[in-house]
C-alpha cells in the first residue's frame, strides 16, 4: 500500500493527468508529472515536473526516484525507455500500453478474448489495401496502428476507387469495414490489485468529427440491452493484462450486438461525468488503485448525467456555462484554443 503523503509519477502532461492529480491532491498525494512539452497543463497543479524527451534514460530515472508509484495518462509513451524506472511500479503494467498502442495488436488481443471488432486487415501496401477493401468491402475507414487519437490519422474509404487517390503515409496502418451502428458506447472500469473490478454506469457517445461530443448516463434500452456483453469482454481485458487502475473500453452498438471499436489503458474523456455524477469519479479510484487504497462506490449519484466536451473556441463561451447554475464548468487551462483541441468540458446532472 502507498500511504498519503507519497508521490504519484504520472507520465504525460495533459488534462487527463491534470484531473488525477487534483483527485491524487485531495487524498493527500503529491504528484510528479513527466512529460516532452514545456507548457504541462498537469504539471501547472503538480508539487514537481519534469520536462525531459521519452528517451532521456537519466532525467527518467531521476523522476523516478522521487515516485513510490508511476502511472500514465497518455497511452502512446514509448514503452522502451519505461525501463529507466527500474524498480519502482508502473500501473497499469506496461503490457496495456503495448496492446493499446497498436490498433492490429489491440484487435487480435480483444478478439482472442472472444471479442468482436469491425471486420479488419493489416495495410501497409497500397497492393494490400486494395486487397483488403476487396475482401472487407467499402466503405470503410483507414487508420494509422499507431499515434491516431480523436480521429487523427483516420481516412474514410467510401467507395473502391477513392483508394487510389489516397497519399499513404508510409506507416503500418489498418483497414476497417465501416460499422452501421446505431449508437456509441464505453465500458469503463476500475480494477485494484486484487483483481477486484468496479464498473461505473455505461454512458452512451457521441462523437463528432472523430472526437468525442457528449457522453449521457444512463444510457438508452438500445444500449443497455448490450452492457453485460461487453462488460464481460471488458473483465476479461482487465484480467488478462492483470491490469491495475481504470481501463475503457468503447463500442459501437449495432442489430448484431456489441461490436469492439478500441480501448484505453488509461482514465477517459467518456468517464470525464464520473467527477460530479458518481460517487466516486474515475480519477479518484484509479489513484485508489494504483496506490492498493480500497476503491470507491461507483454508483451514478443523480436521476441522469450529460458532460459535453469544450472544443476550440467554445471555451470562451465560459462566462454563458457559468451563467446556468446547473452547470459544472471544467477548463483545462489551454492557451491556445485550435480547432478540434479539448479545452475543457461541462457536466450537468439532473437530480430526483
Ligand atoms: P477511433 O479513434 O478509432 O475511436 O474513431 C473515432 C470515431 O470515428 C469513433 O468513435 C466512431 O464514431 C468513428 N469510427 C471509427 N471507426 C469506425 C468504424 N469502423 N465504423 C464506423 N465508425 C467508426
Amino acid at each position: 500500500m502507498i500511504p498519503p503523503g507519497e508521490t504519484i509519477g504520472i507520465l504525460g502532461g495533459g488534462q487527463l493527468g491534470r484531473m488525477i492529480a487534483m483527485a491524487a491532491a485531495q487524498l493527500g498525494y503529491r504528484c510528479h508529472v513527466y512529460a516532452p512539452e514545456a507548457d504541462s497543463i498537469a504539471a501547472e497543479v503538480c508539487g514537481a515536473f519534469t520536462n525531459a524527451a521519452w528517451d532521456d534514460a537519466e532525467a527518467m530515472a531521476r523522476f523516478a526516484a522521487d515516485c513510490a508509484v508511476v502511472t500514465y495518462e497518455f497511452e502512446n509513451v514509448p514503452v522502451p525507455p519505461l525501463a529507466a524506472l527500474g524498480d519502482v511500479p508502473l500501473l497499469a503494467h506496461p503490457r496495456a500500453l503495448e496492446t493499446a498502442q497498436d490498433r492490429l495488436a489491440e484487435k487480435r488481443f480483444v478478439e482472442g478474448l472472444g471479442g468482436r471488432p469491425a471486420p479488419y486487415a493489416a495495410v501497409d501496401t497500397a497492393d494490400d489495401l486494395a486487397r483488403a477493401i476487396e475482401t472487407i468491402g467499402a466503405p470503410g475507414i483507414l487508420k494509422t496502428r499507431r499515434d491516431g487519437y480523436d480521429g487523427k490519422g483516420q481516412w474514410r474509404v467510401m467507395k473502391p476507387e477513392d483508394a487510389s487517390a489516397l497519399d499513404l503515409p508510409g506507416k503500418p496502418l489498418v483497414y476497417e469495414g465501416f460499422v452501421r451502428f446505431d449508437a456509441e458506447f464505453s465500458v469503463l472500469l476500475c480494477r485494484g490489485a486484487d483483481g477486484d473490478i468496479r464498473f461505473w454506469d455505461t454512458p452512451e457517445n457521441v462523437h463528432q468529427g472523430g472526437i468525442l461530443a457528449r457522453s449521457n448516463v444512463p444510457a438508452s434500452d438500445l444500449v443497455a440491452a448490450q452492457v453485460g456483453e461487453a462488460r464481460a469482454l471488458a473483465g476479461k481485458v482487465a484480467g488478462a493484462l492483470d491490469y491495475v487502475g481504470v481501463l475503457t473500453l468503447e463500442f459501437f452498438a449495432t442489430a448484431q450486438g456489441p461490436v469492439f471499436n478500441e480501448m484505453a489503458p488509461r482514465v477517459h474523456n467518456s468517464g470525464h461525468w464520473t467527477i460530479e455524477g458518481a460517487v466516486t469519479s474515475q480519477f479518484e479510484n484509479h489513484v485508489r488503485a494504483i496506490c492498493g487504497l480500497p476503491m470507491g462506490d461507483t454508483a451514478l449519484a443523480a436521476r441522469s448525467v450529460e458532460m459535453r466536451n469544450i472544443i476550440g473556441d467554445a471555451a470562451e463561451d465560459w462566462a454563458k456555462v457559468l451563467s446556468d447554475p446547473a452547470n459544472h464548468l471544467h477548463l483545462y487551462g489551454k492557451a491556445a484554443a485550435r480547432p478540434g483541441r479539448k479545452m475543457g468540458h461541462v457536466t450537468r446532472l439532473t437530480l430526483g
